[in-house]
């Protein structure tokens, strides 16, 4: 089969031929249908700061293939499968719990102490066919197109969020960041009841895409956003709910002054470095609750995502700006500069 491959920590990747792997007693082979290009993608592709640090935390070793959003049908069961079958539709959580750690034990699986990573510390999805843990599959109803299906984990990070912002009917929500989970992060939180979105980016083509969903956009570079908040949130003073999902260190510096007594800020970007909070004005005195998340909950957020995907309240598919075959991964990749999301669709299946 063919795969794209990670050889190095240098830029590029080759997509080469590979032999087709063997489930091992926990696994099933999958025969992968569609797959999404993900920020972590992007970063080991052109191996910058952020992949070498996320490599070093989670333990990366090359070779290795690319690639965790997907979604495909089994093809064959390890021995001691009892919970798949072949012929199954499944998608993918990306952090594999190790089963025996006290979080793993106690419901808390979505942070496992041992976390392993599909596409980092196992090899990923972008290739023919690929490897899933019978631990992290998620199978779905047929009702879900193999590209919809590919969209869960990374929409599933938009819809923890947005689950753990506890949104109110009518609230203010500003989301800072419109890259492809922060635009599914828009329409999952008009989805449950939001009054008002406000999305606020530095890039002009990200947020043409945000508004589709935004009731409000704003250049940061350009307008002054505080104050355009602070207009449209006049009895309250200030947004209900905060999302940071841009990464930036710098909206750390602003972000507070934007946020109601009460606030509740979730934080999802990971900037590069530290960011400093005046936690007396800022926090204490203010009286904001911050939640910072990592992936989604296993499995209450897929549960929730996939019923407001099957009773069409959201389209996942709203966000895919391209669709390239494997063997453009080269184009695939540099088109990420100005995207939505990107999906590898194999032949037989393009939308
Ligand atoms: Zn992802
Ligand atoms: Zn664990």
């Amino acid at each position: 089969m063919k795969a794209i491959v990670k050889t190095g920590p240098n830029q590029g990747a080759v997509q080469k031929e590979t032999p087709t792997p063997t489930p091992g007693p926990r696994e099933v082979l999958i025969e992968v249908k569609a797959a999404a290009i993900c920020g972590t993608d992007v970063h080991y592709y052109f191996w910058n700061s952020a992949a070498e640090n996320f490599s070093k935390k989670f333990g990366l070793t090359f070779p290795f293939t690319l690639g965790h959003e997907v979604c495909g049908t089994i093809i064959e069961l390890g021995s001691e499968v009892t919970t798949l079958k072949v012929g199954q539709k499944i998608s993918v959580e990306t952090h594999i719990p190790c089963g025996e750690c006290y979080h793993c034990k106690t419901g808390e699986a979505h942070n496992c102490q041992n976390m392993k990573i599909y596409g980092t510390s196992y090899n990923g999805c972008f290739s023919d066919y690929a490897l899933v843990p019978e631990s992290v599959a998620f199978p779905l109803p047929d009702s879900i197109s193999f590209e919809e299906g590919s969209l869960f984990e990374p929409a599933g990070v938009a819809m923890r969020a947005i689950e753990e912002s506890r949104i109110e009917a009518g609230d203010t929500v500003v989301i800072f960041g419109s890259g492809a989970i922060g635009l599914l992060a828009m329409m999952i939180a008009k989805a449950v009841g939001a009054g008002k979105i406000i999305a606020v980016d530095i890039d002009d083509y990200k947020l043409s895409l945000a508004k589709k969903y935004a009731d409000v956009t704003i250049n940061s570079l350009e307008e002054d956003h505080v104050s355009i908040i602070l207009e449209h949130t006049k009895v309250r003073r200030g947004a209900d709910v905060i999302i940071e999902m841009s990464g930036s260190p710098l909206v750390y510096k602003t972000m507070f002054d934007c946020l109601r007594l009460e606030g509740r800020v979730v934080t999802v970007g990971h900037p590069a470095g530290e960011v400093s909070i005046n936690i007396t004005q800022n926090v204490n005195t203010k009286g904001a609750s911050i939640k910072g998340l990592f992936g989604r909950r296993l499995w209450s957020t897929w549960h929730s995502l996939l019923s407001l995907v099957e009773n069409g309240r959201i389209n996942l598919l709203d966000v895919v700006t391209h669709t390239f075959p494997f063997e453009e991964f080269e184009q695939a990749f540099e088109q990420t500069k100005k995207a939505g999301k990107i999906l590898f669709v194999r032949d037989e299946h393009k939308a």
